[in-house]
């Protein structure tokens, strides 16, 4: 008589990294769309603290970041925020964030990490890819403006090299971006129905990109 609980089933979360300035309905569409289609039991959605790719640019401080990852994801019972890049002075790599989850969530749960198609072709410029492969799986959304067949063969390519799971869903496009939203809102543009009432509001209340 075997009284193991064998069948103890395996958790699918999802793990949505940006730098959210701000976070917009693409984020938000992509994040809820996959976690659907691949029966996640929830997103994540984990602001970086320092991000390792936007050396170059100036980033709106945390706290605004944060909190506005929190009104825009607040409606959504599946969806979360985690302060771990936030609460950290590193170089934000995903590679600490997933080891992080790892060990809080078990070796039972499946890390599935949710990507823009321009991120994950940019896949071979992350820190310890090799490691982080074997850690998590990759789902990659498409995105206008990139070319799909170009997308695909890099994919493959990836996966080929790392060896890796990178799974690609083709979503109803939206072609916004946090960058034209910033120069939108300088510019005295509306951005009106590209994100979350709420964040559109905390953004003027607060001046956060004036
Ligand atoms: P920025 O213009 O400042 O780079 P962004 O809109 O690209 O901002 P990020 O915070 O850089 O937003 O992106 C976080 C993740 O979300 C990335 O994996 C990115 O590819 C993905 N993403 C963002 N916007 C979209 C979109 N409209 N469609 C699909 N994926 C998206
Ligand atoms: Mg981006």
């Amino acid at each position: 008589l075997d009284l193991s609980n064998k069948s103890s089933k395996v958790s699918k979360v999802g793990v949505m990294g940006g730098t959210f300035d701000p976070i917009h309905y693409g984020h938000l569409v992509i994040a809820e769309q996959i976690r659907c289609e691949y029966e996640l039991e929830k997103v994540i959605f984990i602001p970086a603290g320092i991000p390792p790719h936007k050396s170059n640019v100036r980033v709106t401080d945390r706290k605004d970041r944060y909190l506005m990852t929190l009104l825009a994801t607040i409606t959504n019972p599946y969806f979360e925020v985690s302060r771990i890049e936030l609460d950290s002075n590193e170089i934000s790599y995903t590679i600490h964030t997933i080891q992080k989850l790892k060990k809080i969530y078990g070796k039972d749960t499946e890390l599935h990490f949710i990507t823009g198609a321009d991120a994950i072709c940019e896949l071979d410029t992350w820190k310890d890819v090799e490691n982080l492969s074997k850690l998590c799986t990759f789902i990659a959304a498409t995105r206008p403006g990139l070319e799909n067949s170009q997308v695909d063969e890099k994919i493959e390519t990836l996966k080929w090299k790392y060896n890796t799971s990178i799974k690609k869903i083709k979503l109803p496009a939206l072609a916004i971006s946090s960058t034209d939203i910033r120069n939108r809102i300088r510019e005295g543009q509306s951005v009106k129905y590209l994100l979350p009432e709420p964040v559109e509001y905390y953004i003027h209340k607060n001046n956060v990109y004036v």
